[in-house]
Order: C-alpha cells, then sequence, then structure tokens
C-alpha cells in the first residue's frame, strides 16, 4: 500500500513546468521573470535613468515594486511603505544559465552532403545527454539599429547524431569519448551549397525580420522534449535547466508573494538571478560583477540615502543563494558522502563546505533553519564526500564581492548538468515556501 508521495497539489510544479520550457536562454529566461513580477505591480527601471534628481528617481526611490534587467540577468526588489534608507535587504540569489552548446561566430558549415552548425561548448555539460536529441535554437538577436530581440525556434532543428555501434565497437568496452572539436557540430538539414550567413538568414526570416537586419548573435540550442512527471506516482519531474532556473522559478514566486501579501516587512526583499554562473560568474551580468551592488546601492541613495546608510543596509543584510546540489543516487551511493544522503521530495538542502565552496557558517544555517521552521519545510544537509572536489555556486562570491552574509542552499536533484534533468515533484514547491519566510523576516 502506499499513499501519493506528494505533499502539495501541483500547481506550483505545473508552473515550474512551464518556467523551464518558456527559458531555452538566460535571456529568454529573464523575460519571462519580468512578467511574472509585473503581473505582481513591479516596474522596469533602467540603469541609464538618473534615480535620484529626476522623476525616474520617484520611479526608483518611492515604495513598490521595481526591476533592472541586465543582458541575462535581472534583480528585483520590493520597498515596503515605510522603509528607511538604511533598511538592510534580504536577497534571493540564483543563476539563469545552464550548461549547453553555443552557435560559434561564423556558425555556417557542413561536409559531405550535410549542413551543420559550429558550436562552442558553454559550461560543463554532460556532452553525451547532448546526444540523439531534437534541438532547438534560442536566444538574443542584436539589430542594427542596437535593439535587441528574442528568438526561439522550438522545434526539432537541429541534431548531434552519435556514431553508430557497429563503427564503434569500443564503446561497450570502454565507453563513450566525445572529441569536443569533432564530434558535437550538430546537423540541421542537407545540401551542398553552404554559404556564410546562411543560419542567420534563416533566423532573420523565422524571427521577420529584414535580410542583414542581425548584426548580433548570442544563440544557444536546447532539447524541445517539454518537461513531464515521471514515476510511478508522477512524484518525479524530467526537464531541462533545472539548474538553475528551479531556483529563480522559486525566488520569483517568493519575490511576488511578500511583494503582494501587504503585510509590514522588515527587510526589503530581493531577488538576484545572474548570468554566467556555469562558467564562473566574471562578467557585467555574473554575480562576480558589479550589478547587484550598483542596484542595490543605488536604491539605497534613490531613498535619500548616504554611503553611511548604504554601509549600515549592507551590514544588516543576508543572502540565501539557491542552486541545485545532488540527491543520492542510487547507482552511486559511494560518490556522497556516507552518513549526508539528500533524498528527492525530503525538502530543499543547506549545503555546507568548511573550505568556502559554499558561503554557508553556523550562524547562516541557523537563518535557514528559522526560515524553515516559521514555513513548516523540512530541510536536508549536503555536504561532499572528503574523497570528491566540491562544486561551487554563486554564494561566496557574492559573500566575498559584497561582504554580504551568505548561506548556500536550493534543491537536490539528479543529472545535473544533463540536456534533461530530475528533480521532486514536491522540493520546488517546499523551496518557494522557504524562501517566502526569509524574504518575510
Ligand atoms: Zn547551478
Amino acid at each position: 500500500m502506499s499513499s501519493s508521495p506528494s505533499r502539495f497539489d501541483r500547481g506550483h510544479t505545473d508552473d515550474l513546468m512551464t518556467f523551464l520550457a518558456a527559458g531555452p536562454s538566460p535571456y529568454h529566461a529573464v523575460a519571462s521573470t519580468a512578467e511574472r513580477l509585473e503581473k505582481a505591480g513591479f516596474r522596469q527601471v533602467a540603469e541609464t535613468d538618473a534615480w535620484t534628481v529626476t522623476p525616474a528617481a520617484e520611479a526608483a526611490g518611492s515604495s513598490g515594486g521595481k526591476y533592472v534587467l541586465r543582458g541575462g540577468a535581472i534583480v528585483a526588489w520590493y520597498v515596503p511603505e515605510g522603509a528607511a534608507p538604511h533598511t538592510p535587504f534580504r536577497i534571493v540569489g540564483a543563476h539563469t544559465d545552464s550548461p549547453n552548446l553555443r552557435v560559434k561566430p561564423l556558425p555556417d558549415s557542413g561536409a559531405h552532403g550535410w549542413r551543420q552548425v559550429a558550436v562552442e561548448i558553454y559550461g560543463g555539460p554532460l556532452l553525451n545527454s547532448w546526444l540523439d536529441r531534437d534541438l532547438g535554437l534560442a536566444g538574443r538577436l542584436t539589430l542594427r539599429d542596437g535593439t535587441t530581440r528574442l528568438v526561439n525556434v522550438d522545434r526539432p532543428l537541429l541534431r548531434v547524431p552519435q556514431l553508430a555501434i557497429h563503427l564503434d565497437r569500443s564503446v561497450s568496452a570502454e565507453g563513450l569519448k566525445l572529441d569536443k572539436q569533432r564530434h558535437l557540430q550538430p546537423v540541421w538539414g542537407l545540401g551542398d551549397d553552404v554559404r556564410d550567413g546562411d543560419l542567420i538568414a534563416f533566423l532573420e526570416e523565422t524571427a521577420g525580420l529584414a535580410a542583414g537586419e542581425v548584426t548580433g548573435w548570442d544563440l544557444m540550442v536546447h532539447s524541445v522534449e517539454p518537461p513531464a512527471y515521471l514515476g510511478r506516482d508522477k512524484e518525479l519531474v524530467a526537464g531541462p535547466r533545472m539548474d538553475n532556473l528551479l531556483s529563480v522559478h522559486a525566488g520569483t514566486a517568493a519575490l511576488a508573494a511578500v511583494a503582494t501579501s501587504g503585510g509590514g516587512l522588515p527587510y526589503i526583499p530581493v531577488l538576484a538571478a545572474f548570468d554566467h554562473e556555469e562558467n564562473g560568474s566574471q562578467s557585467d551580468t555574473g554575480a562576480d560583477g558589479p550589478l547587484l551592488g550598483s542596484v542595490l546601492e543605488r536604491s539605497v541613495f534613490a531613498r535619500g540615502g548616504s554611503y553611511e546608510d548604504k554601509a549600515r543596509a549592507f551590514a544588516g543584510t543576508v543572502c540565501l543563494s539557491s542552486d541545485t546540489g545532488h540527491a543520492v543516487h542510487p547507482n552511486y551511493a559511494e560518490r556522497h558522502d556516507p552518513t549526508h544522503h539528500p533524498r528527492v521530495n525530503g525538502g530543499p538542502i543547506l549545503k555546507v563546505n568548511v573550505n568556502n565552496r559554499y558561503a554557508t557558517d553556523g550562524s547562516g544555517r541557523a537563518v535557514w533553519a528559522a526560515a524553515c521552521e516559521k514555513a513548516n519545510v523540512p530541510f536536508q544537509s549536503f555536504v561532499s564526500s572528503n574523497s570528491m572536489p566540491c562544486g561551487t555556486t554563486i554564494g561566496p562570491i557574492t559573500a566575498a564581492r559584497h561582504g554580504i552574509k551568505t548561506v548556500d542552499i536550493g534543491v537536490a536533484i539528479l543529472s545535473m548538468h544533463s540536456a534533461r534533468e530530475l528533480c521532486g515533484v514536491d522540493d520546488p514547491h517546499l523551496l518557494a515556501s522557504a524562501l517566502t519566510a526569509f524574504l518575510e523576516g
């Protein structure tokens, strides 16, 4: 006998699946985050506007929800009625990018009658997971006039065909070996007449743009298979980019919930979703750039604050850095620490590493535990086996760059960095509940 393993109705998870499918690139992910925040009353503020001396200051400094979009990153915050310039922030941090294959500057290639697209490897994908999938192409086009346009060819357009086993008998004994340059170039049709500009011309036509209008592009491939419930009782979800759109989605839901709850808030709740975590965060839209500090600082000044107010606010600020972690794998349990075995649907995880691969310390644990207790959410602890190098995320970077107390948390999944990952049906909702309690203070 077994009862339904799901503690919740599936509304949150259904919505997560919609969000995952709508975010084939970081640019799409932030657009869909902004759309959700707009529905909760948030308004966009331009970084190029003055926030302190013009009517835009009204918009930036007043109470209510605002957000800044920059490339594949978004920072959103909600100023409660009566917030002081030195009111501390409570931040949920996450990242919008996922490992994948990205289009090279001269993409048009091919051989032996095949049309191919030249790609680079972004981040650390499980390369095998990109083989023999139906792939679409999505990203951002920059036009001659400097404006940008999102594009998403969400149909089977490309494929990285795996070599037949008959032509590589060693694969069974020695495992699959992929050369990153030679073996991962997708095909996208047939033709001997490959010309420079073919792919971009195809995208211009697809996006309804005039020929020659696109002068820059940031394009990447994605699996077109939609997310799906999985398992005997549908207690699992299979889908792309859970690392880390699962956290962006939960953070967005939490921020929208506290902004529309109407209650008084002791902190200024913030969502910071960065690009480029998968390759080290060092960019103008990454966690190791000035974006978050600049937005928070300007929001203090826009409310009439001084440098002193900013220092006071930052000193009292806490960031929950939310990213996916590793659930115990039934086929590889020995890869995990023997006493720390996060289970799927067991609640979100607290991530600890004493060498600061994660920013959590004992006092951070207490903040997280208090939020979970308030939300009636169970949580689990993750620590790497001492024999394995520990991964890292935006937590330690945020802590070091801004001097902000940071705690690393997240949801335990399987198949991290696969083109199709696997999580539990309950954990995303439990994470969102804990984040909401944290942002409420
Ligand atoms: Zn991640």
